[in-house]
């Protein structure tokens, strides 16, 4: 290994490095340095090139002077790097034009670069800690990548004190040639790393990222704690799903495709990784607790509650086999009370009754310090654990005496919280995870549309003053296979009854103009028209509309079949494209309060139909498509169906920027688009 910029000087980062590395790193170091002939006892070098056989170089020279060792690492044939020198893309053009430069002699020597402006890196199988900070990791089986070096540094510092071990720490920096998908994609093929952990500040390629991690998160759990929820994006958008959207619903639709498991904070991140590391994955969904103490026992089942976990239903026998032995007072339902005055044996028993029970997934063993001691109980909870190999968490409730009892539990990886919240959303992680390992993502569907059609009416933006469609581009739904009404445009009210009595029943009548984008919110919307009110309804349109915008560009008036919303309910379909993770796909409550009641969700596109179908699923309003009140249930295929035609749509056309049909009338009998709006890019078409 080179230490390029090694340097004996005090409080360099190159002394700091050379110092981490020689303490312990199993290969040779070789100080790289023109300006000596030694660094801490070590012979230098004047550069990179008089020496063969490097595998990795670290690079702590100043900045102007990176990328010209990096070209003369990349003649020496070296094609591992870590740039931990700062003042590139973070720090103004001048930086960001350096950055650029590092990437092409990257790309021109096919190196892989970790950085710049990093901590470094640290692989404990081998001894080596490329890092300048004070304390390196214990050995273990995590691997963890941060995009904050002083975070780490942290990290580093806590975890020995908690006996969290890692394999490999990554700090990524700027990321300029490798970044989270990378590494994700290298430890999910390394046997030495059970748990990937990220503490990522953005993912700059989201579709990428979503690849790399479903390859990985089948085999290796993969945690990520996201920080820093900006709005990039959202301000500008017109439409309903860009105002809704914004990059924390990117994130999430993003993660959660990705498979991997999303941590709310930094205690959560580690939590879950120690329960990953160290617990196997429980058969079910179902949750035992087992308490000496009430007021304990309701907050565990509250915790329950809000996790996706179930309260564990016991069977007959295990009720038998409770009430049997434990005392009469005693809870012998879900959630277990053993009894302030239970001794660790009582606790044993419960556990071999509820452990035995097939119902029963995980369990969490939950106790205040009454009339127990925690070593014995701890005892007990270590040999049930490896007895019945299910996973178990623990809450023991206390100071000293909980962490004096701590070591017992350690060794089997039965983690143990004062709060027994933690403990459950621990397991519930789990949970999540063998949900995640057995999940099919899909293929999204390829319909046959009429993407030339389509294309030529997105063409029509190109001779307009504006990058807005309305409904006058119903057909754009049309060549994709979404069902529409009948409906017609008219330019005067004679034409506007015509088209009325073509359609059976009174009609809806719109004003259309790419200028109007709320069209109720003028007036320009009547709905339920008899076909002797079209005339007069027409002229009030139209004068409502003028009165509101003079120089609105004004298409005609819309004449359109009436949807059935007595039967049906109201959707939404749009999308927004996300600069992160592309276009981003909404399904949410339509009709004009959307923005109020913002029950939406949200997948990356392309979207399959299982993902389609599970956007149904995640919307608190589902019951109301399912048929709420003794109503029929709406034709969810047709929703399913048009979320994906949708996503086809926009995965076709990069053009369209954001698009919405609001409302998407779905009924028993079908679903109907009767309302679109769009931004398109016409620049580009
Ligand atoms: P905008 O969103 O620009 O105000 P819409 O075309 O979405 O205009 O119409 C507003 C509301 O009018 C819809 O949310 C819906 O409640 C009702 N509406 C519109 N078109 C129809 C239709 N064809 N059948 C029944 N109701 C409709
Ligand atoms: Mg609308």
């Amino acid at each position: 290994m080179a230490v390029i910029g090694a340097t004996e000087s005090e409080g360099a980062v190159g002394r700091s490095v050379m110092e981490n590395l020689l303490d312990g790193y199993e290969g040779d170091v070789v100080p790289i340095n023109p300006n000596a002939d030694k660094v801490l006892g070590l012979e230098a070098y004047d550069s990179i090139t008089d020496v063969a056989g490097i595998d990795l170089a670290i690079v702590v020279v100043p900045p102007q002077i990176v990328n010209g060792v990096l070209e003369e690492a990349g003649e020496a044939g070296v094609r591992d790097v870590a740039v931990i020198t700062a003042g590139f893309g973070e720090s103004g053009s001048e930086g960001a034009a350096r950055e650029q430069e590092m990437q092409e002699i990257a790309e021109k020597y096919d190196m892989n670069l970790v950085g710049p402006n990093c901590l470094g890196v640290i692989s404990t199988p081998v001894g080596m800690n490329a890092t300048f900070t004070t304390k390196s990791a214990l050995e273990g089986s995590i691997s963890f990548m941060s995009q904050s070096g002083a975070f780490i540094s942290a990290v580093l510092d806590w975890s020995s004190d908690h006996n969290i071990g890692f394999k490999d720490v990554v700090s990524l920096g700027n990321k300029a040639v490798l970044d989270e998908g990378d590494f994700i994609e290298h430890w999910g093929d390394d046997s030495s790393t059970d748990v990937i952990l990220g503490y990522l500040e953005d993912i700059e390629n989201g579709r990428e990222f979503i690849e790399s991690a479903r390859k990985v998160t089948q085999d290796t759990p993969i945690v990520v704690v996201k920080s820093g929820r900006t709005e990039a994006g959202a301000s500008a958008a017109s439409s309903h799903t860009g105002a809704i959207a914004g990059s924390e619903r990117a994130y999430e639709a993003g993660l959660q495709q990705a498979g991997v498991i999303r941590a709310e904070s930094v205690q959560e991140l580690f939590d879950y990784a120690s329960i990953l590391e160290g617990q196997p994955l429980p058969d079910n969904d179902e949750i035992a607790i087992v308490t000496n103490a009430g007021g304990p026992g309701v907050m565990s089942t509250d915790a329950v509650g809000d996790s996706g976990l179930q309260m564990a239903s016991f069977t007959d026998e295990t009720l038998e086999s409770l009430e049997e032995s434990m005392p009469e007072e005693a809870n012998i339902f879900n959630p277990v009370d053993v009894l302030g005055d239970a001794p660790a044996d009582r606790y044993e028993q419960a556990l071999d009754i509820v452990l035995e029970d097939p119902n029963v997934g995980s369990a969490i063993v939950v106790a205040s310090p009454q009339s127990i001691d925690f070593r014995d109980l701890a005892e007990v909870i270590a040999e049930k654990q490896q007895e019945y190999g299910a996973p178990i968490a623990a809450s023991l409730m206390g100071g000293e005496t909980a962490r004096n009892a701590k070591d017992i539990i350690d060794e089997v990886g039965v983690p143990t919280y004062f709060d027994p919240a933690r403990g459950v959303k621990s397991l519930d992680a789990l949970r999540e995870y063998s949900e995640i390992k057995t999940t099919d993502y899909g293929v999204a569907s390829d319909f046959d549309v009429d993407r030339e059609r389509a294309r030529e009416i997105l063409e029509r933006t190109k001779e307009r003053e504006t990058n807005k469609l309305g409904i006058e581009a119903m057909d754009l739904l049309d060549a994709y296979g979404i069902p529409t009404p009948d409906s017609a445009i008219v330019t005067d009210k004679q034409a506007a009854v015509e088209a009325a009595k073509e359609i059976e029943g009174n009609v809806v009548m719109k004003i259309v103009s790419p200028d109007i984008l709320h069209k109720s919110d003028i007036g320009g919307v009547e709905v339920n028209v008899a076909v002797e009110e079209v005339a007069s309804t027409y002229d009030d349109i139209i004068s409502r509309a003028r009165n509101y915008q003079p120089d609105a560009n004004i298409l005609g008036v819309q004449v359109q079949e009436m949807a059935d919303l007595d039967a049906g309910t109201e959707t939404i379909v749009g999308m927004n494209r996300d600069p992160q993770f592309g276009p981003l796909v909404m399904f949410g409550l339509g009709g004009i309060f959307v923005e109020v009641l913002e029950d939406a969700t949200f997948r990356v596109a392309p979207v399959s139909e299982d993902e389609a179908s599970d956007m149904i699923d995640e919307i608190d309003s589902a019951p109301l498509l399912r048929g709420a009140r003794g109503r029929d249930p709406v034709d969810e295929n047709g929703v399913i169906e048009t979320i994906q035609r949708i996503s086809q749509l926009v995965t076709d056309f990069p053009q369209i920027l954001e698009l919405d049909i609001n409302p998407l009338v779905a009924t028993p009998d079908g679903v109907e688009a009767v309302d679109i709006r769009a931004t398109i890019d016409h620049e580009e078409l």
